[in-house]
């Protein structure tokens, strides 16, 4: 079967290759090095776009040298990523996945929604990501004030002039200025004394209801994976029935595997997928030197990548894919 569509070239938009090529028939693989071995799939990192500590084209490097052949750059609430990614998929031999990380909530609990194959010029949800970007500025200032009037040493300016414009501000930039200074050793450090979930410096930031985001990820011609949905020690999970809710309105999947999941914790996600019909991902959340995650450490079973890639429209896989 051959589809329309693909023009063979890095940026290629329109339906999905999955079986064959209608322009030049070459059958498709995801991965480029070697084919014929299964694909290695990793559909959940950070670069410098967000809180990882490596250029979009450096992820793609490290990712190449792991054996990963497939791919996911889902930064925080940005897409500024996907171009160097891409050209370094090009470069590297690997397949790319167009993806994003919504900060989104549901009754005031927090829910990391996984977008991919979304339509990178859709009004609705470029307007979203900006208005979750100021409210995360705004909450970036306010943190950095409460910071330094107890005499920690750090400037909101001087850290938006480290990582520069067009970034998705976050506490993990804040963590790495403290670590410049000498003031702690590392980001968990950080973390685990002032920037914790329970800390006095801890200020919340508005984030969409997590239905309002997967109905604007759909519009925008994206599948919609909610990220580690009962990693409890990153704070309150949602409930089975606020998951229900989320699937009726065309979420499409939870990832299972993930290092913030205990046994039970995949287990129960593995079940609601079998139960549901939802697609079941895994992936490291690799953010370079910001955490211990290696890339690999967690993947994506190819047959449930196929159904992602079938359902995705908005966009298409970018990098290397024969
Ligand atoms: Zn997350
Ligand atoms: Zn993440």
């Amino acid at each position: 079967m051959l589809l329309r569509g693909h023009d063979c070239k890095p940026y290629c938009r329109g339906p999905l290759p999955v079986v064959g090529c209608c322009q030049c028939a070459r059958p498709l693989a995801y991965g480029a090095p070697m084919p014929s071995q299964p694909p290695v799939i990793d559909l959940h990192t950070h670069s410098t776009c967000s809180d990882g500590t490596q250029s979009p084209a450096d992820v793609v490097a490290s990712a190449a040298a792991a054996g990963v052949t497939v791919l996911g750059l889902t930064d925080h609430d940005v897409i500024a990523g996907w171009a160097p990614a891409a050209a370094a998929g090009v470069e590297r031999g690997i397949t790319v996945v167009p993806g994003l990380e919504l900060s989104t909530q549901a009754g005031g609990v927090s829910i990391h929604m996984l977008a991919y194959f979304v339509d990178p010029d859709h009004a609705e949800l470029n307007a979203l990501m900006a208005t979750i970007r100021g409210h995360r500025d705004t909450r970036m200032q306010r943190t950095v004030e409460l910071l330094a009037a107890d005499g920690y040493p750090v400037d909101y300016d001087a850290i938006v002039d480290y990582v520069g414009q067009g970034v998705t501000l976050g506490r993990p930039h804040i963590a790495d200025a403290l670590v410049r200074t000498g003031t702690f050793g590392d980001r968990n450090a950080v973390f685990d004394e002032v920037l914790h979930g329970r800390s006095q410096y801890y200020v919340r930031h508005w984030a969409p209801e997590a239905s309002d985001a997967v109905c604007i990820i759909k519009a925008a011609g994206g599948v919609a994976i909610m990220a580690h949905p009962f990693a409890h020690a990153r704070g309150r999970t949602v409930s089975v029935s606020v998951i229900a809710g989320l699937v009726e309105v065309g979420m499409a999947g939870l990832e299972v595997h993930h290092r913030d999941h205990d046994a039970e914790a995949m287990q129960q996600a593995g079940a609601l997928c079998a139960q549901w019909g939802l697609i079941a991902t895994g992936s490291s959340d690799y953010h370079g030197a910001g955490k211990s995650n290696r890339l690999a450490e967690h993947t994506t079973d190819p047959v449930q990548f196929e159904r992602m890639v079938a359902m995705g429209t908005g966009s298409s896989l970018m990098g290397a894919h024969r």
